[in-house]
């Protein structure tokens, strides 16, 4: 029995496209570099803190 090789492995080469930090614009190899997602993650904690504050003060709505 002859096994056919079939090259038909179509790769997507996403590598052609540059990536770049979607918050800053910079080349990153990530969608967000390490500073923005460090940036990015103490504004979170910052927002939730925030959140929770407002969870307090804004109890009657709905
Ligand atoms: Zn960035």
């Amino acid at each position: 029995m002859e096994e056919k090789t079939n090259n038909k492995k179509v790769e997507v080469k996403t590598g052609a496209k540059k990536r770049v930090c979607m918050v800053c614009g910079k080349p990153s190899p990530a969608t967000i570099c390490e500073p923005c997602e460090a940036k990015i993650r103490g504004e979170a904690l910052e927002h939730k803190h925030e959140v929770e504050k407002a969870g307090r003060t804004d109890t009657g709505r709905k």
